[in-house]
């Protein structure tokens, strides 16, 4: 019976990325926390990648991107690298955001900052080298940054801002999979084919909104005046999948999509489940980091990515992606200001600025 069970355990990770995570977890490479978690079926334990344990046989061991799908499988948060707790280093970081976003100082230097945050110097440095990849004389320079320091109080993370004012490490190795994108790797072959998307639309203030999904997540959410339209336009992208009327079924998604339409604030997650390229994937997830109420340009994602020539091919990235609002294209604009373009027509975008910014 057990056996059984196990087997249909199925790890949430691209073949490529499972080997990748296979060294790293050997390495216990601490760079690779919060990217990725490995299970161990024997045990029914997931841990993070740095975890001090023994390490589990290759044939035991299953991969997933966030600590949400290791738990939906049976498995339970190892006590000694507690997975489901934030690891010290982010809070350090996390803190360390507040002190710098609430502080107008010009400059503060990082023995003055490990003081404030309630660590040793050498803390704080391990910290964001881990968290960031910065070394201790690119952190010294980025603190001494009035930018940096602003863009910390209008709402940007950490890395959000170490990109935005250049200090970005493009040399990660890992892309960081938050677990509150959940985002699945994409398993189907083009046009859908393997896809069974079922859909729905409801009303809102911005007019008819499509929202179609499989079983593991929301696959497209549209906007729009005429269903019948939005439904034709579906079909059309996912030309091989098998696409039929939802008969109420994920309501809340629905629900929860509206309200986001309507300005609110996030209130539940939105397991995503999309068909991407690597590059797409990492312009989306930048996309969803992008704080309610406020707007980046398409340079600034670029930098992000690590990609800062790649200004054009963000665009069209930030075009192509099938599910507004959950993943907030309508946060992107030029550097001028000027909106840019939306898929789903200017007036609606600028709609869904005001509200947020309300
Ligand atoms: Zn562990």
């Amino acid at each position: 019976m057990m056996n059984a069970q196990i087997q249909e355990r199925e790890q949430t990770v691209s073949p490529r990325a499972e080997a990748l995570y296979w060294q790293a977890t050997l390495e216990r490479d601490t760079r690779a926390d919060g990217a990725f978690f490995f299970a161990v079926k024997s045990t029914q334990v997931y841990c993070r990648p740095s975890c001090p344990a023994r390490r589990p046989l290759r044939k035991n061991t299953l991969f997933f991107s966030t600590r949400r799908e290791a738990e939906q499988q049976g498995f339970r948060p190892c006590r000694r690298c507690k997975p489901n707790e934030i690891p010290a280093a982010v809070r350090i970081v996390q803190r360390a955001a507040q002190v710098l976003g609430s502080d107008v100082d010009e400059a503060v230097n990082i023995a003055e900052l490990a003081r404030r945050v309630g660590v040793k110097t050498e803390a704080l440095r391990r910290a964001f080298r881990q968290q960031a990849g910065l070394t201790p004389k690119e952190l010294a320079a980025a603190l001494r940054l009035r930018k940096f320091k602003k863009l910390l109080r209008e709402g940007s993370s950490i890395t959000d801002a170490l990109y935005a004012t250049g200090y970005g490490s493009s040399s990660r190795v890992y892309e960081r999979s938050d677990a509150h994108l959940g985002m699945t790797p994409a398993t189907y072959q083009k046009g859908g084919k393997g896809m069974k998307i079922r859909y729905t639309t409801a009303k809102s203030s911005l007019g008819q909104v499509l929202v179609a999904a499989t079983e593991r997540g929301v696959s497209a959410v549209y906007l729009g005046d005429a269903t019948e339209k939005l439904v034709k336009e579906l079909r059309e992208e996912y030309t091989r999948a098998e696409i039929t009327p939802a008969n109420g079924a994920f309501t809340q998604w629905v629900e929860e999509i509206v309200a986001r339409t309507e300005g609110s604030a996030p209130r539940r997650e939105l397991p995503l489940d999309l068909q991407a390229t690597a590059f797409q994937r990492r312009v989306w997830q930048e996309l969803q980091r992008i704080p309610r109420g406020t707007t980046r340009t398409y340079s600034q994602i670029a930098r992000a990515v690590g990609k800062p020539r790649a200004v054009r091919a963000v665009a069209r990235a930030c075009a192509t992606n099938p599910v507004s609002i959950v993943v907030p294209c309508h946060r992107v604009v030029r550097a001028d200001g000027n909106l840019a373009g939306y898929r789903w027509g200017l007036s609606r975008k600028e709609r869904l600025l005001e509200r947020e910014r309300a």
